[in-house]
């Protein structure tokens, strides 16, 4: 727990925020500002400030990650369409909140291969 990290700060209840699924690993709630139809962040519940903190001892948590992201977007009805997992990290990442998190993002088409 990071006192000021909003991400902690909404799986700690201190920001009311709708969580649609948590286990002991993880939560997941929508994105505040969303750019398609489905846009979740699957989000660890122990503050880790990004993927470059990760070490081997995380394999369990980081394939949590995809496959829960994965059921939901089954549940969601994407996984036919497609859809996209993406961790932005770091300052060239564009990663804009020091905690770990994935988005899954689906439910229209994303653009190709360059994406800026
Ligand atoms: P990133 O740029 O990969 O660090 O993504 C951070 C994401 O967190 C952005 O898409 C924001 O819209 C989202 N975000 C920031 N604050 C909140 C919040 N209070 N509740 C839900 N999503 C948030
Ligand atoms: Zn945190």
């Amino acid at each position: 727990m990071s006192v000021d990290c909003v991400f902690c700060q909404i799986i700690g209840g201190k920001i009311p925020t709708k969580i649609i699924y948590k286990d002991n690993l993880i939560s997941v709630f929508e994105d505040i500002d969303p750019i398609a139809p489905i846009h979740y962040l699957l989000v660890p519940n122990r503050h880790i400030p990004s993927l470059n903190e990760i070490d081997a001892e995380d394999a369990g948590l980081l394939s949590h990650l995809v496959l829960v992201a994965k059921d939901f977007a089954v549940h969601t009805g994407i996984s036919a369409t497609g859809y996209r997992l993406m961790i932005n990290t770091g300052k060239d990442g564009s990663q804009t909140v020091d905690h770990l998190h994935m988005h899954l993002i689906g439910g229209r088409k994303l653009l190709g291969r360059i994406v800026s």
